[in-house]
């Protein structure tokens, strides 16, 4: 479908289009159209935008990512169809390998994911020969030089379950989810509450100017992080955004 730039909803029109030619080409699974469609109405009921919230946690995401020591992107079908260029550059930046990972397990489809993926970057990871005990998703199929072995996941568009088991091993959890009122977010150590699109961008840039920086720098910049008050941030500014909206149509 052709969609002129002038079209107000252009952009998110845009990436329903690639969501859509995911589908047709084996990468994303049906389901992905209905995580896409919730993730799309908070975005809409936040203006859409980085806000302050998501920015302080993309940047504390990435001093976390930095200090640790095997830090692991998991990538699902939508995280790869949406974001693979600029998944691919941050993985470079802070060192950390791409690892394919999904809810909706077929061979097949892993196949696919990594194929897109190394369009961008040789480093991804896709071997599925270890499990992570206490999950019965094929979630729980993971590399054994990845997220089996990782300190800290980065887990774009996540589900709670999966959320949950990687903190029972002891991983530190960055989630990417819109919803901050899912499960990850709430289970989540850092909860970024932004558009994959947008986040992973930003955290390219936070990257490039705090690789810079000493590790104890970066430490403070972890431990003086609280995402409790980060999440209440963002439920806050549902609120505000929709009583704007509420006082606008009047
Ligand atoms: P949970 O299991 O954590 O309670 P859920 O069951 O509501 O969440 P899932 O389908 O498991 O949702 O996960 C998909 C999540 O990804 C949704 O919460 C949705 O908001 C989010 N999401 C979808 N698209 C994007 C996007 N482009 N950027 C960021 N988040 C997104
Ligand atoms: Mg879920």
């Amino acid at each position: 479908m052709k969609i002129p730039e002038s079209h107000p909803r252009y952009q998110s029109l845009m990436t329903r289009e690639k969501i859509v030619e995911g589908i047709k080409a084996g990468i994303v699974a049906p389901e992905g159209l209905i995580a896409h469609g919730r993730g799309e109405a908070f975005d809409y009921i936040m203006g859409e935008r980085s806000n302050e919230f998501a920015l302080k946690a993309e940047r504390v995401a990435v001093a976390l990512m930095l200090i640790s020591k095997h830090p692991v992107i998991s990538v699902n079908g939508n995280a790869a169809i949406l974001a693979a260029k600029e998944l691919a550059e941050l993985g470079e930046v802070i060192d950390a390998p791409l690892e394919v990972n999904i809810f909706h397990f077929k061979p097949e489809r892993v196949e696919k994911i990594k194929n897109h993926l190394t369009q961008y970057t040789d480093n991804v990871l896709a071997a599925c020969d270890a499990e992570l005990e206490g999950l019965e998703s094929a979630r729980r199929i993971v590399d054994s030089r990845g997220i089996y072995i990782a300190d800290t996941v980065l887990v774009p568009l996540e589900d709670g379950d999966r959320c949950e088991i990687l903190k029972k091993h002891g991983k530190k959890v960055i989630s990417i989810d819109l919803n901050p009122l899912s499960r990850t977010s709430l289970m989540a150590d850092i909860s970024i509450v932004d558009n994959i699109t947008r986040a992973i961008p930003n955290m390219i840039e936070f990257a490039k100017e705090m690789g810079k920086m000493d590790e104890s720098e970066l430490r403070k910049i972890v431990e003086s992080y609280d995402n409790r008050a980060i999440l209440s941030e963002a439920i806050k500014e549902i609120c505000k955004y929709l009583t704007k909206k509420a006082e606008e149509v009047l």
